[in-house]
């Protein structure tokens, strides 16, 4: 880890871990990774100038609020399970490098990392985001990092195996499968929605996170690619397919409407 660390947050200290062998992984979220991969470049982003001390200081509260509101409510969610893995942090960044993931990342924005547990945030990234959506860059900011954790949670549920089994039955499927796994992290992000104390209550939040979905999907983050916009290098999936599995898992308010990987159609 370098030196970038700082406002490490856990779960509630009710949620006690132990390691588990796990190779690691790493699975950068929701929005701008979609240029990062064999057409690295293709997306514009604003330029993001230098993150202001206010400004920072906003985006950092937002975080951490949905961040303790996101862990309470799996804590309560997964009871015992959720010491069958180590205790998920996030640590702040000017910048996610691979060195925060055992060299695995490239591309930006938020990731979860499972071999440390740690949901690292590029605080450059997220003031491109806020640039992007706006007044709906609070509930934004809330939804990546609930499909962050999302993936932890997919960690504690066996959902990692269940991916690398699949892929090892069937590797022609693995863009799919990786779509599929990202479509479950936006389910399990609806599934705390669903039953958060704070996200559950208020509309406007909920109208902000569908606001942002509809935003971030691969169609609508890569449109400047024209029409020639090529559906097979998705990496999270289309807004509409966000969309339908964030409402999903915000609707049953429960883990086992997630199955994405298995589902018949996705
Ligand atoms: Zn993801």
């Amino acid at each position: 880890m370098n030196g970038a660390q700082s406002n490490r947050l856990t779960l509630p200290a009710s949620v006690r871990g132990r390691r588990v062998g796990f190779s690691a992984v790493m699975f950068a979220a929701a929005w701008l990774v979609a240029g990062a991969g064999s057409r690295a470049g293709a997306v514009e982003q604003p330029v993001a100038a230098a993150v202001s001390p206010a400004v920072e200081a906003q985006m950092r509260t937002a975080i951490a609020d949905a961040w303790h509101d996101a862990t309470t409510t799996w804590n309560d969610l997964l009871g015992a399970r959720a010491y069958d893995s180590d205790i998920p942090q996030i640590n702040f960044v000017k910048v996610v490098r691979p060195s925060h993931c055992y060299g695995l990342y490239v591309g930006s924005g938020p990731v979860y990392c499972s071999g440390n547990n740690t949901v690292f945030v590029s605080l450059e990234e997220m003031q491109r985001l806020s640039l992007r959506l706006g007044p709906t860059a609070g509930a934004g900011l809330a939804f990546l990092v609930a499909h962050e954790l999302g993936h932890h949670v997919q960690k504690i549920l066996g959902r990692f195996r269940v991916l690398q089994a699949l892929v090892r039955e069937n590797p022609r499927l693995q863009r799919e499968l990786s779509v599929r796994f990202e479509l479950e992290a936006d389910c399990l992000a609806g599934v705390w929605a669903g039953n958060s104390p704070v996200f559950a209550r208020s509309e406007t939040e909920r109208s902000n996170i569908i606001s942002t979905l509809g935003a971030i999907g691969d169609d609508q983050m890569r449109a400047s690619e024209g029409p020639m916009l090529d559906p097979t290098t998705f990496t999270h999936g289309t807004s509409e397919q966000r969309l339908k599995w964030y409402r999903a898992g915000f609707e049953s308010r429960s883990m086992s409407t997630c199955s994405v990987l298995e589902a018949a159609t996705y």
